[in-house]
């Protein structure tokens, strides 16, 4: 008995693959091929151009997880910029070849957050992940939201770092950095070096606090006017103070490093009436001191500032464009996809360039 059951089409497996990173574990990142993404209603596949290295894959590829971003096993990587090879059923707008670049999530604009007008908290906040591989289909969600077109004169490395620049300017609007002030930017990592760049522009006084020589002499390119090397200055406070008028503290401190005790620095440095942006996120379930008088008696405004939104992520694009942030300078070598896991090695053991590019269409360049 029973009805007959109807004869269903399964749907068309295709058995294309892609070479592709996936990470596996801590320190444990693997190129292979992986099936290539389908793309369904509302989605793009994107040929990727390039992708770059960034510390918070670095952090992920230490750790081998990321609460928020990536699980694994997972693809890997999530700055990139590449050219449009499918385009799924519905999707107006764009054409098979055009040059793009977009950011790495997208809010679900319906829930508590998105409807308060905050989509950084979106409490449905979509991740991609796959940077580090031939292609990458983007979700619906991503196509509307952060999906951008390339400016004609821009390469595919320099549109990648739209992304953590993107984080940036939102940092800097909630910093609200003004002509004239002194800014103690803590952290010459890439974040560190572009708040140094966007703080310069907004006519600030910088200084800047990193570890490594090569960093620090990048800070002075990017607009810094004073520099403290961390080891070097016994009280990197008293140090930072010593740079301001009267020694009071700078008018604004930007924490890029993401540790508590750098974190503790960052509160007591600044000047009365000052504010602090807390940027670097720590690991979990870490705690940071607050002398409870900075707040009430001095008036400190405390803040961090968490991922992006579609509008910075459209206002880092144009800053690349219009050379504000010369991108460029952050890319300091180049390698191919096959080179990921020695690149990542590499990047663990002391090679100190700000950002890799990596070309995932390029031959194996066989000097990693
Ligand atoms: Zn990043
Ligand atoms: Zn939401």
């Amino acid at each position: 008995m029973g009805r007959e059951q109807p004869v269903r089409e399964e749907p068309p497996v295709s058995d294309a693959k892609m070479e592709a990173a996936v990470l596996y574990g801590k320190e444990n990142v693997v190129v292979e091929a992986v099936p290539l993404p389908p793309v369904g209603p509302g989605e793009v596949r994107v040929r990727i151009r390039a992708a770059l290295t960034c510390g918070t894959d670095l952090k992920v590829y230490r750790r081998g997880y990321h609460a928020r971003m990536i699980v694994p096993p997972a693809l890997f990587g999530h700055e990139f910029a590449g050219e449009i090879e499918a385009i799924g059923e519905g999707v107006t707008g764009w054409h098979i070849g055009q040059r793009v670049v977009a950011a790495n999530s997208a809010a679900c604009e319906k829930c508590f957050y998105c409807r308060k007008g905050l989509p950084e908290l979106c409490e449905d906040l979509l991740f991609v992940n796959g940077a580090y591989a031939e292609y990458i289909t983007l979700p619906k969600r991503l196509v509307k939201a952060n999906l951008l077109t390339l400016p004609e004169k821009l390469s595919y490395e320099e549109a990648a770092l739209v992304e953590p620049l993107a984080c940036v300017v939102r940092g800097m609007l909630e910093t609200d950095v003004q002509p004239g002030d002194t800014v103690a930017v803590l952290g010459a990592g890439q974040i560190g070096l572009m708040f140094t760049r966007l703080c310069t522009a907004a006519g600030a006084r910088v200084i800047c606090v990193g570890r490594r020589p090569q960093r620090l002499r990048l800070a002075q390119k990017m607009g810094a006017d004073a520099i403290i090397p961390i080891g070097q200055v016994e009280d990197v406070v008293q140090s930072v103070r010593d740079q301001t008028e009267e020694g009071r503290g700078p008018d604004r401190v930007i924490e890029a490093v993401g540790l508590p005790e750098v974190w503790e620095q960052a509160i007591a440095m600044a000047r009365k009436g000052a504010v602090i942006n807390l940027f670097g996120g720590c690991p979990a379930n870490t705690t940071a001191r607050v002398d409870t008088s900075r707040i009430h008696y001095d008036e400190v405004t405390i803040k961090g500032t968490f991922h992006h939104t579609p509008q910075t992520v459209r206002a880092a694009l144009d800053l690349i464009a219009d050379g504000t942030v010369p991108a460029g300078e952050f890319i300091e070598q180049r390698a191919s996809l096959a080179d990921l896991p020695a690149v990542f090695r590499s990047l663990l053991n002391g090679n100190c360039a700000v950002k890799v590019a990596i070309d995932p269409q390029a031959d194996p360049t066989g000097k990693w």
